[in-house]
């Protein structure tokens, strides 16, 4: 396995695999990679004969207020993780190599970014957005992995290659957790020993909400709020979201009906964590 820092040296490898007849998949990260990460990279490499992850802490999706400069990153431990789980070249340019100092085009979208993360987070998006658009161009999968912990990321981006007619087959991940049901994250790292026990309150609060679902409850104010009320058991955490929306278009719901996502964002101490679960023809996916 490699580390790539140059879109050049990228695309050099990539043609060489492609004029081999080899299949590509992609794996976008922004690094510190843990078994979440890890079980997208191996599905990949199950799938396709090579394997790209991608490892950038993208500028472009944070706000000046959010914690870019503190992003936990280690490209070594990353590069054996990405190595153990199959994963070809680790992709790990820096932000000069990415992004023009004159760049001045970026990827928008409407609908389904408009709520949730969204709102609390209105340029994020559009990094988003724009960094994976800029990492289909340069590496041209044939499939690329994202995991469903970022369920509207995953929704946008299946949105976004729809619209602008990417070919690459989106393929979603679920949710892996620690062995008490918190999901991993690199912010996890952020957690003090007390907040580490706060934030199972994200987990307890959407399994609550998942029994009363299959108990016939269809009204989500009434989930929405058990939702909050469970949360604020929790002194050290603080809401930003608890809601559920349709799902893949992030639309609020008043009833439950069709295909729907339960998100929450809440904040332990300083640290904004995020959970949800999806509920696909009335199983959960
Ligand atoms: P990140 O490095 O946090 O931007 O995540 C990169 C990719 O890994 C995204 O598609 C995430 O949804 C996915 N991912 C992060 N955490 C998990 C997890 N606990 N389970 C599954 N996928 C995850």
């Amino acid at each position: 396995m490699k580390v790539v820092n140059t879109i050049e040296e990228v695309r050099a490898i990539v043609k060489e695999w492609k004029s081999n007849g080899l299949s590509i998949g992609l794996v976008p990260t922004m690094g510190y990679l843990h078994e979440g990460h890890a079980s997208l990279i191996k599905k990949a490499s199950q799938e396709n004969d090579r394997v790209v992850v991608s490892d950038f802490v993208n500028p472009t999706q944070f706000a000046p207020n959010e914690d870019f400069e503190s992003y936990p990153r280690d490209i070594e431990h990353d590069s054996a993780v990405a190595e153990e789980n199959g994963a070809d070249i680790i992709f790990n340019p820096d932000v000069e190599e990415m992004y023009d100092s004159k760049a001045v085009t970026f990827v928008n979208m409407t609908g389904p970014t408009e709520e949730l993360c969204g709102k609390s987070r209105p340029i994020h998006f559009k990094g988003v957005c724009t960094v994976v658009s800029k990492l289909f161009n340069i590496v041209t999968p044939d499939k690329a992995y994202f995991g469903q912990k970022d369920a509207q990321q995953l929704a946008v981006i299946m949105k976004m290659v729809k619209d602008l007619n990417f070919g690459v087959e989106i393929v979603p991940c679920p949710i892996v957790r620690e062995l008490d049901g918190l999901a991993k994250s690199s912010r996890n790292t952020y957690l003090s020993p007390e907040e580490r026990k706060s934030a199972l309150v994200l987990h307890k609060a959407l399994n609550a909400v998942k029994k009363l679902i299959l108990d016939g409850e269809k009204d989500t104010r009434i989930l929405e709020e058990k939702l909050t009320q469970i949360i604020h058991t929790e002194p050290l955490a603080k809401i930003d979201y608890a809601e559920i929306v349709s799902f893949p278009d992030i639309v609020p719901l008043d009833y439950l009906k069709g295909d729907f996502l339960v998100a929450v964002a809440v904040y332990i101490g300083r640290t904004r964590l995020i959970d949800n679960f999806i509920i696909e023809n009335g199983e959960e996916k």
